[in-house]
């Protein structure tokens, strides 16, 4: 397939598009109106610099493709003196899906309009005539804030040159997001591996129900990239893991952990604090929620409060506990202020102390935090070694496996044939297990860890497989 941005002097028609086995065809013509703010218009003439606007219009298309999955997209930009209800602009885009054809057709005008280009000028019934549609300025954009004397033009610029990573998209990182992209933050990432479901989009904002089922990352990166052309969004649609923690997390000025459950809190701390990036991290339990914000050798880290992790499952999450859309909302909102204020120095970020909100009464508390030198992250402690392990981390272990659930489970689920399983159900558990390194499997992560900590105690080497294998089924592992 090859994308095909043309300019035209001649009158323009859609282009035909010739994806046979496409389920969706788009074709959007926008022509010249009559009246443009108030004024009646009589015609107009478009100008481009050929080279440049071909080269943009096809990085566009191409772009387009890339995101929306498109099988063919094609578009003709009309140049010179146009008259009303001439076609200026003809699209058109073929997809597996016609939700994707319309997205992404929408996506394209949305972006020519920005990015290409190509510049209008209308002539009036009154008046002389006029250029249009010539791109805002920074100035334009965030007036309302460069206003404010601790932002001004100086700190606007910051924001603009500043990268700030969001771990998580769900319903702290939704308005987190929004604030930030908003804000002007130049360049916004985000990381997140799963899917949007439809049991999460009461506070998950930045998605509906068009986007069930799309990887989240994607979708939230195309929804902000139109909102805000001007910003780069860089979606990373994976899993944090030990293994490509520090690759993401490299290049940006700033964290903002809004990971749901223990595990990935604790391994975003690891690494903000290894590699010595800042992070603010914001947790939320039903009507209540906690915020921080950890500077690494300057702050106390998570694990200067708790050396080790509890295991995930002995604190509900969302699934489990529920929660108001809203509480989320609150917290991401409050992330995204700290992360505003850090870079650009304003006021006393919660460096020093953990802010404790109960929406319930709206009482709050401030904890003070202290270092602890002895912490195993930022301190001299050693890193105890991880009780919970992931499948590609376990893999290389070398280990025996140990599957702890009942018989009638396994019937229903018998899990990853990629390795031997032991079977050993956790109700006539006998002891009796192999020499040699073990890990431990359930179903979700909780009675494994269980059984991992009491053989550690009883000196045994084991792990308990992070997740559980209905983890494993969900993420489509082997
Ligand atoms: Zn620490």
């Amino acid at each position: 397939m090859s994308v095909r941005f043309s300019l035209s002097r001649e009158p323009i028609l859609a282009p035909v598009l010739s994806a046979a086995d496409a389920g969706g065809f788009v074709d959007f013509v926008g022509r010249v109106r009559n009246s443009n703010e108030g004024k009646a218009v009589v015609g107009l003439e478009y100008e481009a610099y050929d080279e440049l606007a071909l080269s943009e219009g096809r990085a566009l298309l191409e772009e387009a493709v890339r995101r929306f999955g498109l099988m063919d997209a094609a578009c003709v930009h009309r140049l010179g003196p146009l008259k009303i209800g001439d076609a200026a602009v003809a699209i058109s885009v073929a997809a597996p899906h016609r939700r994707q054809a319309f997205a992404a057709c929408e996506y394209v005008i949305d972006q020519l309009k920005q990015r290409v280009p190509i510049w209008k000028k209308e002539h009036y019934a009154e008046g002389p005539s006029d250029w249009v549609g010539i791109s805002p300025t920074p100035s334009d954009l965030y007036r309302r804030q460069i206003t404010l004397p601790e932002v001004g033009c100086a700190g606007q610029e910051r924001l603009g040159s500043s990268k700030v990573l969001v771990v998580g998209a769900g319903g702290l990182g939704c308005p987190a997001l929004l604030y930030l992209a908003a804000a002007g933050v130049g360049q916004v990432g985000i990381c997140d591996g799963d899917k949007v479901d439809c049991s999460n989009l009461h506070r998950e904002i930045l998605f509906g129900l068009p986007e069930v089922g799309q990887a989240k990352a994607i979708t939230a990166s195309a929804t902000l990239s139109r909102m805000y052309p001007h910003v780069k969004v860089v979606a990373h649609p994976v899993r944090l893991t030990h293994e490509n923690a520090d690759e993401i997390l490299g290049g940006y000025d700033l964290v903002l952990d809004c990971t749901e459950g223990l595990r990935p809190k604790f391994l975003l701390n690891d690494r903000c604090v290894g590699v010595g990036i800042p992070f603010v991290q914001a947790s939320i339990h039903q009507f209540e929620g906690q915020i921080q914000v950890v500077i690494p050798a300057l702050t106390s880290c998570l694990r200067c409060l708790f050396p080790s992790p509890p295991t995930d499952g002995c604190v509900g999450n969302c699934a489990e506990s529920g929660v108001l859309g809203f509480t989320a909302g609150l917290f991401g909102t409050m992330q995204a202020a700290e992360a505003v204020k850090l870079l650009l120095g304003i006021g006393r970020p919660l460096t020093e102390e953990t802010l404790l909100v109960d929406l319930r009464d709206w009482s709050t508390i401030k904890v003070r935090r202290e270092r602890d030198p002895g912490c195993p992250a930022c301190g001299s402690g050693n890193m105890e070694r991880p009780l919970e392990v992931e499948w590609r981390e376990a893999l290389a272990l070398n280990a025996n496996w140990i599957d702890v659930r009942e018989p009638v489970e396994v019937a229903a689920e018998p899990g990853p044939t990629s390795v031997d399983w032991i079977r050993k159900p956790l109700s006539t558990f006998d002891g009796g297990l192999p020499a040699g390194t073990l890990v431990i499997a359930c179903a979700h992560g909780v009675r494994s860890a269980g059984v991992a900590a009491m053989l550690r105690q009883q000196g045994r080497e084991a792990y308990s497989l992070a997740g559980g294998i209905d983890g494993l089924v969900d993420r489509t592992v082997p």
